[in-house]
């Protein structure tokens, strides 16, 4: 279903938008500017599906998408469902946002079944920052399956990605929901984006 074009079905401000438990989902999440945008839009080869999502005053939404043709309820429930959520860490966000940021997210992230995996996105030319640690640790709290997607790959030279691939395997692997291993990607080269495909769909119905 990676061949076919696929679409934005619903946004979700607040909790009680979500739709019903059903097919598994798998979540983007990272801080602002991490190239997640970027990184979905490469992995589904659509340049305009994610928008940047983390425009300060902007509604801070999860963003639900399905291979197209599921759109509807008639067509029957999608394989999979990838969930765009709302980058975290923006320095300038008023504290309200970012309050309202951290109740969307957290209670999304503890309490939906029907999510199977988050891909947690780092910058390869920061690696693991605090408030990465801190959604970490909410994970790890929530027994919440993660897998760390090392983006923007081609900023640093292919020795420096060696090290930042080893640094932050030893860094997540006492972590108890951490996955044992992780993607290296660049939406800009198309580096890994099989990868995440074959993460994907080892996790579909
Ligand atoms: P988001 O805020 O996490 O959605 O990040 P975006 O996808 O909007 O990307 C943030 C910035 O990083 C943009 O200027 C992108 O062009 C750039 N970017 C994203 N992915 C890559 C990549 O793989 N390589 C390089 N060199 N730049 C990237």
């Amino acid at each position: 279903f990676f061949a076919k074009p696929w679409v934005f079905v619903r946004g979700v401000p607040a909790l009680k938008f979500l739709p019903p438990e059903g097919p598994p989902e798998i979540a983007f999440a990272g801080r602002s500017n991490v190239g997640k945008s970027s990184l979905i839009n490469a992995l589904l080869g659509q340049k305009g599906l994610a928008r940047t999502s983390n425009t300060p005053g902007r509604t801070q939404e999860l963003n639900f998408f399905v291979p197209d043709g599921y759109g509807v309820v008639e067509a029957g429930l999608p394989p999979i469902v990838l969930v765009d959520m709302p980058g975290y860490g923006y320095a300038k966000a008023p504290k309200d946002q970012v309050d309202a940021w951290t109740r969307l997210v957290f209670d999304y992230l503890r309490g939906r079944p029907s999510l199977k995996r988050v891909f947690l996105l780092i910058d390869a030319r920061h690696g693991i920052k605090a408030n990465d640690e801190e959604v970490m640790k909410l994970l790890d709290k929530a027994a919440m399956s993660y897998q760390i997607v090392l983006t923007k790959t081609d900023k640093i030279k292919a020795p420096a990605v060696d090290k930042l691939v080893v640094e932050t395997l030893e860094r997540t692997k006492k972590r108890p929901a951490a996955f044992p291993s992780l993607i290296v990607t660049s939406s800009e080269k198309g580096v890994g984006l099989d990868d995440l495909r074959e993460a994907v769909l080892t996790l579909a119905e």
